[in-house]
């Protein structure tokens, strides 16, 4: 079968041949229906360095997959060959507190993780590929009715990670209160949704695109602000002049999370889901009084099924993007160049 793998670090992914997988014990192929690019893939590739991550190479890529039950492995019950399933993509090693608790992405026994702090497409073999196996039936998530696989495939992270994050800010965005989504992209424009379908919340975006903010009041944004030196005034401003409650930055440069610091309002969250790299000083007179800030990675197996639930209700409808395998490395570039709108998903 085809299969879009890194093969070296600092590079782009190719397009190459590898055998079909089959499930061992325990284990499960999904035939795949979906599998979303992340901006976390451009990051991997183009700009970790080799050692910075424990994984070795080649693998394929695809963390945000969805598809139907291919084979089951001897011992898998309550699954059924083409069930269309999604699938949960932080794979830890199942039996410590955390990855009981659903949230795999925080396993804190990784030596008996498949991968270190990772899983298919991270580390392991994605979805990008016509097949995938995934080591254990817990990963699998039956879609529910009105969802299907292509629609599901983002939902699992670009969906998931935006929706872990708003969650735990939920006591904080009672009606009167202001949320700030900064980068409308592929988990930015769920963001906007998942702040409408779930919070009363004003509602302001930030992108440096104009067709990203234009996206953004489309999808149920209230406001939508260009970055620049007015732009934390303008928030004040239209947050009662008392700044946000909860700021969500899916960019993570210095800029925007310094512009997320000076958004926010006394008590309120700043939460970093963005891998760029930036840094934010942190001192007493700095930030707001009581501001709590954190970086989230991704999300639970429980909030999945949620998150799901909203897809499958309409409440959530990611902007997809669709392109077949032979087409993913250059839509890799489309993604860098930020010519994506909402997610791409590869259909193999
Ligand atoms: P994307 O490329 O689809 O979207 C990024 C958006 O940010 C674009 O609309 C772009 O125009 C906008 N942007 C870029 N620089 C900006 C700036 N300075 N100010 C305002 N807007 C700006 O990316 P994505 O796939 O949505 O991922 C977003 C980020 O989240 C990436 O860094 C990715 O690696 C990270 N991520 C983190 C997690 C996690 O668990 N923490 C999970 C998935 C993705
Ligand atoms: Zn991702
Ligand atoms: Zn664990």
């Amino acid at each position: 079968m085809r299969a879009l793998r890194l093969t070296a670090w600092k590079s782009d992914p190719e397009l190459v041949e590898v055998p079909e997988p089959h499930p061992g014990p325990g284990q499960v192929v999904v035939r795949i229906g979906g599998a979303g690019a992340c901006h976390s893939d451009l990051h991997l590739m183009h700009e970790f360095e080799p050692g910075l991550l424990p994984w070795d190479l080649p693998f394929t890529l695809g963390h945000e997959n969805a598809g139907w039950v291919a084979e089951l492995g001897d011992g898998v019950r309550g699954l059924e060959v083409g069930q269309p399933v999604a699938v949960a993509g932080a794979w830890g090693c199942g039996s410590c507190a955390r990855c009981l608790q659903g949230f795999e992405g925080y396993c804190e026994n990784l030596a008996a993780a498949p991968v270190m702090a990772g899983g298919g497409g991270l580390g392991l073999d994605g979805g990008m590929a016509e097949y995938q196996l995934v080591p254990a039936a817990r990963h699998l998530l039956p879609l529910p009715d009105g969802l299907t696989p292509v629609e599901a495939a983002p939902l699992t992270d670009a969906g998931l990670t935006p929706y872990h994050a708003i969650r735990r800010s939920w006591p904080k965005l009672a009606p009167g209160s202001t949320a700030v989504v900064i980068g409308i992209g592929g988990l930015g424009h769920l963001a906007v949704q998942i702040l409408r379908a779930t919070t009363a919340a004003r509602i302001v975006a930030v992108d440096t695109r104009e067709d990203a903010r234009a996206l953004a009041l489309e999808l149920g944004a209230d406001h939508a602000v260009a970055p620049g030196p007015q732009a934390a005034l303008e928030i004040r401003d239209l947050a009662s002049g008392r700044g946000a409650d909860a700021v969500f930055d899916f960019v993570g440069a210095d800029e925007t999370m310094a512009l997320g610091a000076a958004a926010a309002r006394m008590m309120g969250d700043l939460t970093i889901v963005g891998l760029a790299g930036g840094t934010l000083p942190v001192s007493f007179f700095g930030v707001p009084y009581e501001v709590s800030i954190q970086t989230t990675y991704w999300g639970g197996r429980p909030e999945l099924m949620e998150v799901l639930d909203l897809g499958a209700r309409g409440l959530l409808r990611p902007k997809i993007t669709r392109v077949g395998l032979e087409d993913a490395a250059d839509a890799y570039r489309r993604l860098a160049a930020g010519e994506i709108e909402g997610r791409m998903v590869v259909v193999p």
